[in-house]
């Protein structure tokens, strides 16, 4: 493994060593990421709901995309027997048996491209509707707190006109859609462009990179010098993944900060305490969405952690920004 100098900057202090995974370099250059890394808010309740929305929406809208449009038995209602039988009745009135089994073949094989088609004109209008709130979700937020953040981006959707089926996506060329329809040129599909997001922003959300900028920043607003989410070399040899370094030379500090998205408990507190030991860094703390709801639990978790210089900030989200710097500075 390929060692690079790796310190936070303006360092006074003496060198960390390690790297940075690919993934996060190319996540943190994309620039949707930078400008929620930049906005100052991650830490807020309001940004958080609108970013986990959006995955939870792009989700949906990635199944409606991918999923396969055939029918199946839940497709095939009463009413639509029905309707057939009654069709069947009318068009084998003094046919022989085996006209009869042809026309109900032919009756149902009709009846399930019209079921099919039905489907994913639905599948479409649900599409439509979620990239709809989507955008409409991110417009008022960017009304609310006067912000000019992007975050979507949008990609094409070509339908078949017959079939609706979605014939391509991002990019259209002609061929034939699966109804058996030709499509040369893209004014004979119908169209839709879709707000989603980026691959780079899902990871930013789901891997909760947002937490750890957004405990960086707060570090580096008070004026540390911050690194975020790095491997680095600890004296024993072994790599650590850090969340958030944070070094201040004229406070005589060197902070390693972990970030937790759930409740913690006894075992990130030793494993910090480690971490600290193995890199010097003599302050840790520990950010974590949650609450530890047992009190005795809760009790022995802060007790382990200030008997080994290690603050904890719990329910980092319910704080507000001012607070945090308060908890952070004392
Ligand atoms: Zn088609």
């Amino acid at each position: 493994m390929k060692l690079n100098l790796l310190n936070p900057r303006g360092k006074r202090w003496p060198d960390f060593y390690g790297d940075r995974s690919s993934i996060r370099n190319r996540v943190e250059s994309n620039p949707a990421v930078k400008e929620l890394i930049d906005c100052g808010l991650l830490l807020t309740k309001e940004l958080n709901t609108l970013l986990l929305g959006f995955l939870i929406k792009n989700r949906r809208i990635q199944e409606l995309i991918t999923a396969p449009t055939t029918i199946n038995d839940k497709d095939w209602s009463e009413k639509d027997t029905t309707e057939v039988i009654k069709i069947y009745d009318e068009q084998t009135i003094g046919k022989s048996k085996d006209e009869g089994k042809k026309i109900l073949t032919h009756l149902i094989d009709n009846h399930q491209k019209k079921i099919a088609s039905e489907k994913r004109k639905k599948r479409k209008v649900e599409i439509k509707s979620i990239s709809d709130d989507l955008e409409d979700e991110l417009s008022n937020f960017r009304t609310l707190k006067n912000l000019n953040i992007s975050t979507l981006i949008h990609t094409n959707l070509y339908y078949c006109p017959d079939c609706a089926e979605i014939f391509r996506k991002d990019t259209f060329y002609s061929g034939k859609c699966y109804c058996g329809k030709q499509l040369s040129r893209v004014s004979e599909t119908n169209q839709d462009s879709i707000a989603c997001i980026s691959d780079d922003v899902e990871i930013f959300v789901k891997n909760n990179m947002w937490l750890e900028h957004g405990v960086e920043r707060q570090f580096s607003i008070n004026g540390y010098n911050t690194a975020c989410g790095v491997n680095i070399m600890g004296s024993s040899g072994v790599s650590h993944e850090v969340d958030v370094l944070a070094e201040s030379a004229s406070k005589n500090k060197r902070i390693i900060g972990e970030c937790k998205n759930r409740e913690i408990d006894i075992s990130d507190v030793f494993k910090l305490y480690g971490q600290m030991a193995d890199t010097g860094c003599n302050i840790g703390f520990i950010f974590s969405t949650g609450v530890v709801q047992d009190p005795q639990k809760s009790r022995q978790v802060f007790r382990l952690a200030s008997s080994k210089n290690i603050r904890i900030i719990d329910g980092i989200l319910e704080n507000t920004s001012e607070r945090l710097n308060e908890l952070i500075l004392n």
